[in-house]
């Protein structure tokens, strides 16, 4: 089981170091283990230490691990790209979806939501720094797609998700984290009943906590360097 352990220990006194150093509460914040390309063990063994959600990027990989860890209480988040021919099986299986980022994606996502089930978690997912090869709507269509998903049956709204331009030495991620949250506000304040804030990744997840963050999504931090396949 290697240092799964240490490493959520680890990740676990960083979010509470870095709410500490700014004055927020520590339940403000909650940790996503992203396990995209890790084996269903390594899920496992982490879930027995006491980590329930995981987060996943590709919809194939995640419906097999989800299949073989159905006995596990484990609530499955999909953060990466997502084809509209793909919503079925993202509506069917996982608890969150973060990545939404239009229309289309969320109107399939309400109709195929099973009604079984309790309604999908949704998070939009913003291209804050308007990056071109990015996913995720521009800020100023942020709004429009909140209050879509906040009437559509079988989704439930909760919130914004974003991942920054790469930080190099000019560009500092706590500037995109400040517009995520100030749009957050933004939305709060005109009406989006939101609680999620999901920004932050193993190399800044104290700078998404300093500016706001509710979720942060740590992988190679809690889990190792992913084994070698496509990169998201
Ligand atoms: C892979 C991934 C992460 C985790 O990144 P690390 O740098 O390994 O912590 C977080 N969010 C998304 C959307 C990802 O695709």
């Amino acid at each position: 089981m290697n240092n799964l352990k240490e490493n959520l220990e680890n990740i676990r006194s960083r979010v509470d170091l870095a709410c500490r150093t700014v004055g927020r509460s520590r339940q403000e914040v909650a940790v996503l283990a992203v396990s995209k390309r890790h084996a269903t063990e390594r899920i496992e063994t982490l879930y027995s230490l006491g980590q329930a959600a995981f987060g996943e990027n590709y919809v194939q990989e995640a419906l097999d691990k989800i299949k073989r860890l159905e006995s596990l209480a484990i609530e499955w988040h999909f953060i990466g790209p997502l084809q509209s021919n793909k919503t079925r099986e993202a509506a069917g299986h996982f608890d969150w979806v973060q990545s939404a980022d239009r229309e289309k994606i969320l109107r399939r996502l309400s109709e195929q939501r099973p009604a079984g089930l309790a309604p999908l978690n949704v998070c939009i997912q913003v291209n804050i720094d308007r990056e071109p090869q990015k996913s995720g709507v521009l800020p100023e269509g942020a709004a429009a797609l909140a209050r879509l998903a906040a009437t559509l049956p079988g989704l439930r709204l909760r919130g914004l998700m974003t991942i920054p331009r790469v930080a190099t030495g000019d560009h500092d991620p706590s500037a995109s984290y400040r517009r995520m949250k100030a749009l957050f506000d933004e939305l709060r304040e005109a009406g989006a009943e939101m609680d999620t804030l999901s920004m932050g990744m193993s190399a800044d997840l104290e700078q998404a906590i300093a500016q706001g963050s509710t979720l942060v999504r740590v992988g190679t931090d809690l889990l190792g360097p992913r084994p070698a396949g496509a990169d998201a």
